[in-house]
C-alpha cells in the first residue's frame, strides 16, 4: 500500500511550506481509496496553523468542519494530514506522536531542511510505522 501524490501537489505543499516559514504549514489531502488500498490524493486543503509555531501545529475547528463538508460534497475522503518541518527532518516528533490520534489517516511530513516528504501511520498504542509515498507524473 502507498499514498500517491502528483508532482504538482507535492510542489504545492512545498510552496505552502516555504510561504509559511518560519512556522509549520499544515493541511489535509483529500482523495480516493483504490480497491487494493492505495490512497490517491486528488485535492489539497491548506489549513491555518493556529499555533503559528515552528515546531507544532493545530487546525482551527471551523476550518476542519469546512474541510469535512467540502470533501463530502465532492465524494472524496480525507486521506492524509500533512505538515512541514522547517528545520528538522521528515519524521514524527514526540509532539507529533502525542497529538496524533487518527489511526485511519496517513501523516505526511515535508522537511524543508532535507527537502524530503515521508508518510507515517500511528496505531492506538501510539506506535509509528512508515507509510510509502509515491510521487507520480
Ligand atoms: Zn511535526
Amino acid at each position: 500500500m502507498s499514498i500517491v501524490l502528483s508532482h504538482t501537489m507535492l510542489e504545492a505543499i512545498k510552496g505552502q511550506a516555504r510561504d509559511e516559514m518560519p512556522n509549520e504549514a499544515c493541511g489535509y489531502l483529500a482523495g480516493n481509496v483504490l480497491a487494493d488500498g492505495t490512497l490517491v490524493a486528488a485535492e489539497r486543503i491548506p489549513m491555518t496553523n493556529v499555533d503559528t509555531s515552528p515546531d507544532h501545529f493545530s487546525f482551527a475547528p471551523k476550518e476542519q468542519f469546512a474541510a469535512v463538508k467540502r470533501v463530502r460534497e465532492v465524494s472524496l475522503r480525507l486521506i492524509s494530514v500533512y505538515h512541514s518541518h522547517p528545520e528538522t527532518p521528515a519524521r514524527m516528533s514526540e509532539e507529533d506522536i502525542r497529538l496524533a490520534n487518527d489511526t485511519e489517516t496517513v501523516y505526511l511530513i515535508y522537511s524543508l531542511a532535507t527537502d524530503e516528504i515521508k508518510g507515517f501511520t500511528i496505531d492506538s498504542e501510539k506506535s509509528v510505522s512508515p507509510y510509502p509515498v509515491d510521487i507520480s507524473g
